[in-house]
């Protein structure tokens, strides 16, 4: 199922917000996930709750905003439209929760065991450990599908967000969601300078802006992905 989100024009300023549409995920108090991250994509989120009661999470949802800002706090988190979380495909656990709650924790010995116990649980789900480029996360989860599980996730993600969203925006809207990252990173260096659909020299010191401050590179084919990522906002569906 691919998904295309909706466009939210801001008339007086030029900016732009994709609304993606997304479930909210119920989940009990006691877990750590913020109120405005508990969104996951549609297919994701029918497999979040299939899994077994007692699963317990850290974080979902993440606005590409929030991976930046993570990045600043020197947390092991990829750049915006890089992340799994991004795009409502990711969960982080809490583990020792987890391992707890479904009876890991005491009748498994050592660390090892209980990780394996666990991702062997979550890969019949259809949940999907991955090495980060960056080192070891293993409490993050990507909700690839049965058919998808594997170790290999961190390339997974880029196929899985190409055939479940639709990215495809035109040289207007790339200068709208410039507009709307000088409004959020509050860095006037990321204003294009006013949006009439021509890539010119504003635009693309405006993209270089970007670049620097995010640290996503130009050169990466995905870098409009990034630009997605910051100006996307879950629009809750049943
Ligand atoms: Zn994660």
């Amino acid at each position: 199922m691919q998904i295309t989100p909706e466009r939210q024009l801001d008339e007086q300023t030029g900016g732009l917000k994709l609304l993606f549409p997304m479930k909210r995920i119920d989940v009990p108090s006691r877990d750590a996930v913020g109120s405005r991250n508990k969104f996951l994509h549609p297919e994701v989120a029918d497999l979040f709750n299939a899994l077994p009661e007692g699963i317990a999470v850290t974080d979902m949802w993440r606005s590409g905003k929030g991976s930046f800002q993570a990045i600043k706090r020197g947390r092991p988190a990829a750049k915006p439209g890089n992340s799994g979380h991004n795009w409502g495909m990711s969960i982080d656990l809490d583990l020792k929760q987890t391992m707890k709650n479904w009876g890991i924790w005491k009748t498994v010995p050592g660390w090892a065991a209980k990780m394996a116990a666990i991702r062997e649980r979550m890969a019949e789900f259809g949940w999907c450990w991955i090495y980060h480029s960056k080192g070891l996360e293993e409490w993050h989860f990507n909700g690839l599908g049965k058919g998808e599980v594997n170790t290999n996730g961190f390339y997974s993600v880029r196929d899985w967000v190409v055939s479940h969203w639709d990215l495809t925006i035109t040289d207007r809207e790339l200068q709208g969601l410039l507009t709307t990252c000088a409004i959020i990173f509050e860095d006037e260096g990321m204003n294009p300078g006013g949006v009439d659909g021509i890539v010119g020299p504003k635009t693309r010191r405006a993209m270089k802006r970007y670049s620097d401050v995010t640290r996503f590179s130009l050169t990466n084919s995905r870098f409009h992905w990034s630009l997605i990522a910051c100006c996307m906002e879950p629009k809750e569906v049943e």
